[in-house]
């Protein structure tokens, strides 16, 4: 059996989300794919299948992007999450359509591997930890200057503000 990949799901937002699911909240590192329930939960939330398989898969690709994206593992590491794709073309009066299938266990790890090379080939240089060493989200930058830092400014881009502005006072004694 095989699991038609709609590409039409395979989007920024997707992706984003699922590479914010090891917040930190009050000093505590969470894990929204710790177990299966949640990992399942927030899988069929998303219209994923909500299997073990599913679940382990996304999971153990989710930290895998968010390495290659803190820039500690090379991107080839990403291969394993593609490697049972297979890609069918179909004709119309419009051209060739590309239809992607997936055996079922990985579909929402392919999606989100292939969401970040989409985004990369979009926006290159968009997507970003947060500025704040003691947050672990990402952000994908749509500002015209790109000069984005923080996952958001009314958390980390205040905290981070406002602990250079005691580094200053402090120094300046
Ligand atoms: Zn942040």
């Amino acid at each position: 059996m095989e699991w038609r990949l709609d590409l039409d799901r395979v989007d920024e937002q997707f992706l984003l989300e699922l590479l914010n699911s090891t917040p930190v909240v009050d000093g505590v590192a969470l894990d929204e794919f710790a177990d299966p329930d949640t990992g399942c939960a927030w899988l069929e939330a998303r219209g994923w299948d909500a299997t073990p398989e599913e679940w382990r898969a996304v999971r153990d690709a989710r930290d895998d992007l968010q390495a290659v994206i803190r820039g500690t593992a090379e991107p080839a590491t990403l291969t394993r999450w593609l490697a049972q794709l297979s890609w069918k073309p179909t004709l119309d009066t419009s051209g060739v359509h590309w239809e992607c299938s997936e055996p079922p266990g990985r579909t929402a790890a392919a999606a989100a591997v292939l969401a970040w090379s989409a985004l990369l080939a979009s926006s290159p240089g968009r997507l970003r930890p947060c500025g704040n060493p003691e947050c672990r989200l990402f952000l994908i930058d749509h500002s015209k200057p790109n000069s984005a830092r923080w996952c958001s400014m009314a958390v980390c881009g205040n905290r981070m503000k406002a602990r250079r502005h005691y580094d200053r006072v402090r120094q300046s004694r």
